[in-house]
């Protein structure tokens, strides 16, 4: 998609201004003039390819394995030039955890190691900076399991998408830089294993309660929905006005539509890590595709990335940045909707 919407056309003014004033007359009639940074396909289907690839053996977080896709998160966040908070060097939030499985629950726990990896923006505005917006998505899929021939979870939909959502926005407002707000990036462990990385980050951050306007997650957006449709969903409609914002700000000629979820997909807003920062009370929604939550290889080891659809969520993420504008801007802050918050 060529980037020509009424947000990306905005953005560019300024820099045509500051250069008029300082050429004068080199720049009279300013031809097309490329905008300042793009998310293309190609950086998408980069991430992804190597997210969903076999070599990182299904992103298991209880397992060795995991590390690889960490560390490659981790360096994406530095290459991109984003600040780490100082409770976690190297972009890593490093806990450990005492796992129960829950169909075992008399089991003897095991410690496990885990991190998410998680990064910033600082805002442009002195006063806005101190408020900050979190952009987050699950790393981990369900690893290598059975004897079967092809034994690895890739979990390319699940959600080796929403992460590559996630580095692809931290690149794209890293490069931009025009964001008033300062933006949280975070990619959760083991939510597979029950919101694990989440749970511990929403209770834990490095900021304030008070500062995280709110907690925007990614799931699954790897495919249109089943009729085709280029919609990307939201989840939690009545919880916020989250999706009043989204709803405004989404550009004219974007190929993306917003819709809410229809009656079957209401309850997805309590499945994914959302709901970790949704049970701290924080305003927080979950975008996924409308296919997600009936797709036929949702966990299963052909979750594979040769069935996803990168022109799809190449639109899907850069829509996302028309949506977050009044967000990433301060011109807009959600508030709670729902009787009596959580
Ligand atoms: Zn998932």
């Amino acid at each position: 998609m060529e980037v020509s919407g009424q947000h990306s056309r905005l953005r560019i003014r300024w820099p045509i201004t500051a250069l008029c004033a300082v050429l004068m007359t080199a720049c009279s009639a300013p031809a097309t003039i490329e905008p300042p940074a793009q998310i293309s396909n190609e950086t998408v289907d980069a991430h992804i390819l190597y997210l969903s690839s076999d070599a990182l053996k299904g992103r298991d977080p209880f397992s060795e394995d995991m590390a690889v896709a960490e560390d490659y998160i981790a360096e994406q966040f530095r290459a991109a030039g984003l600040s780490e908070f100082a409770e976690f060097p190297g972009f890593k939030n490093e806990f450990s955890f005492e796992y129960i499985p829950r169909r075992d629950p008399d089991a003897v726990p095991t410690t496990y190691d885990l991190q998410n990896i998680i990064g910033y923006i600082e805002g442009t505005d002195p006063a806005l900076k101190d408020e900050y917006i979190l952009f987050g998505a699950h790393h981990d899929h369900l690893g290598v399991r059975g004897e079967e021939e092809d034994n690895i979870y890739n979990g390319a939909d699940d959600n080796a998408t929403g992460t590559t959502a996630v580095i692809a926005l931290a690149q794209y407002f890293a490069k931009v830089h025009n964001n008033k707000r300062s933006l949280i990036f975070a990619t959760f462990t083991a939510e597979e294993r029950g919101l694990i990385g989440s749970r511990h980050l929403a209770a834990n951050l490095p900021i304030g309660a008070d500062q995280l306007v709110c907690m925007i997650n990614f799931e699954m957006i790897g495919k249109p929905a089943a009729d085709g449709s280029w919609n990307l969903m939201y989840l939690g409609p009545e919880k916020s006005t989250l999706d009043e914002i989204f709803m405004e700000a989404l550009d004219d000629d974007s190929p993306v539509t917003l819709v809410g979820p229809e009656e079957h997909q209401v309850r997805y807003f309590n499945g994914s890590d959302n709901v970790a920062f949704y049970a701290e009370g924080f305003i927080t929604t979950t975008l996924a595709s409308p296919n997600s939550t009936d797709d036929e290889y949702y966990h299963r080891p052909n979750d594979h990335y040769e069935f996803l659809n990168v022109d799809y969520m190449s639109d899907v993420i850069r829509a996302v940045v028309d949506i977050t504008e009044p967000l990433v801007s301060g011109e807009a802050t959600p508030v709670k909707t729902e009787e009596g918050g959580i």
